[in-house]
């Protein structure tokens, strides 16, 4: 599983750094730093994708 943050979209809440710090970092806007998430984090990355309240997050297919 991959996903990306879209920018422009990011308003930098944090919500998706608190909910999967192994995968998002935020300082300003949220940057992906785990580019090739593991089947265990799948779970905690949807959720910070459903909980991302400007719909910033999305699955690379
Ligand atoms: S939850 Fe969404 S808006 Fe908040 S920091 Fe993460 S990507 Fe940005």
């Amino acid at each position: 599983m991959k996903v990306k943050v879209i920018e422009e979209q990011c308003i930098g809440c944090g919500a998706c750094g608190a909910i999967c710090p192994e995968v998002f970092e935020v300082d300003g806007v949220s940057k992906v730093i785990n580019d090739n998430i593991s089947d265990d984090l799948k779970e905690t990355v949807e959720e910070a994708i459903e909980t991302c309240p400007t719909s910033a997050i999305e699955e690379i297919k």
